[in-house]
């Protein structure tokens, strides 16, 4: 196959498929990683385009562009990868300074003529290669652990590739308009459709992440309840007993919270329903900001939540729910410039060997919850003390 049938045909494969991720990043535009990988693909295709007009054009378009495009469709194939794996950007600028730099002197020393400058775009493609399947290795675990795993070996593939094509042009074609000559080199072609060959098989994987991402989103909705991003009642159910097996494994503690709104439906009948609403997203933002990290938060009833503090003693966490109650007690929910005065009552259980499985705890808590309620509300009650308050105290109060 001669150079320019060669461009053609990959040109037209390019166009297709470059569209196609086009089209789907554009309806998609969440999943950011899928943007950074089609604009990839773009500067891909301008790149396969500018060098497949190699001789109808000028050198510094058909070669100098072109190779700078080539090393900036790696730095954005890595950006998009790493996106799937790590879910945030590049902090680190050092990187993009060194690329930037790299890309300027490559221009500079391309004008001046400069021997072996190629390695200026090689190089970086090789390093960029190598760094991007090593934080797939790393960083890729869970749904995306089988898809990081064939990105790597084709990421690997395409490293191996250009750093044939580096020997070839050190040896052969060191000077930058040199290279002109290759297009009648077996190797230097041979070399190019194995290059294409596993760009190809790295794009199929980069749809393949973006499948992974649309099937992770819909694990996480159907895990999460829609109005308050808390946890639902399914997920409670799975997500405690894997934490109750956990802490008789360990012999840890395990401490469960049952907070209810008070007088909830009256706060409907008087502000509406939407202002019921915003008052449950308001409460899980309170919520939240008093939790650690590792505790489990879910919408377990209309309004009412459970909150799991995995390692955590009764005491400990009968302190957590006081401090939850009080931060919802000492301020208002701003409801449209309105002021509602919100309270919560809290249920709070502990794991022992008279209660070792999730939904005994659920019934204690909710036992303490039901006291709190009975107590006149707007307080935290544990199980077991709960059991001291008799019916005369609870007519006082
Ligand atoms: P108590 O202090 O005894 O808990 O009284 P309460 O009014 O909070 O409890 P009750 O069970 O009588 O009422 C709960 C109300 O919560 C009734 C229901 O309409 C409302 N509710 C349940 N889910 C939602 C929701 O998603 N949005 C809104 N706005 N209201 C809800
Ligand atoms: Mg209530
Ligand atoms: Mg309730």
């Amino acid at each position: 196959m001669d150079y320019r049938t060669l461009f053609l045909a990959n040109i037209a494969f390019m166009t297709v498929y470059t569209a196609f991720a086009v089209l789907l990043a554009l309806h998609n535009r969440k999943i950011k990683g899928l943007s950074l990988l089609s604009a990839g693909l773009v500067v891909a295709l301008l790149e396969t385009i500018l060098q497949g007009l190699d001789g109808s054009i000028s050198p510094l378009w058909s070669s100098l562009a072109a190779n700078e495009l080539y090393l900036l469709t790696f730095v954005l194939q890595m950006l998009g990868l790493r996106w799937f794996v790590t879910r945030s950007s590049l902090r680190m600028r050092w990187p993009m300074v060194c690329i930037a730099v790299m890309m300027v002197s490559y221009a500079g020393l391309y004008a001046a003529r400069v021997a072996y400058i190629g390695n200026l775009i090689n190089i970086p493609v090789i390093v960029l290669c190598g760094t991007t399947a090593w934080m797939l290795l790393r960083r890729g675990r869970g749904l995306y652990l089988r898809v990081s795993r064939w990105t790597t070996v084709f990421l690997l593939g395409e490293m191996a590739v250009a750093f044939y094509r580096a020997l070839l042009t050190n040896l052969h074609y060191a000077l930058p308009w040199a290279v002109a000559a290759a297009r009648h080199d077996s190797r230097w072609l041979d070399s190019l459709i194995a290059g294409m060959f596993v760009s190809s098989c790295v794009v199929m994987c980069d749809l393949w992440f973006f499948v992974t991402a649309l099937e992770s989103e819909l694990m996480e909705q159907a895990r999460t309840d829609s109005l308050t991003g808390a946890l639902n009642r399914r997920a409670l159910r799975v997500e405690g007993a894997r934490e109750v097996a956990r802490t008789l494994r360990s012999g840890h503690t395990l401490c469960l919270l049952l907070l209810d709104v008070d007088h909830f439906k009256e706060l409907n009948d008087t502000f509406g329903h939407s202002a019921g609403d915003a008052a449950l997203q308001y409460m899980v933002q309170q919520v939240r900001g008093v939790l650690r990290t590792q505790d489990l938060l879910a919408r377990s009833g209309g309004e009412e939540f459970t909150i799991l503090l995995p390692e955590t003693p009764l005491d400990r966490g009968e302190l957590v729910a006081e401090r939850l109650r009080l931060e919802v007690d000492s301020k208002d929910f701003i409801y449209e410039g309105t002021a509602i005065h919100l309270s919560v009552s809290v249920g709070v259980a502990t794991l022992d060997p008279h209660c070792a499985d999730f939904e005994a705890l659920m019934r204690r808590a909710d036992s303490a919850m039901y006291m709190a309620k009975r107590m006149g509300r707007n307080r935290v009650m544990a199980y077991g003390a709960e059991a001291l308050v008799d019916d005369r105290q609870i007519n006082i109060a």
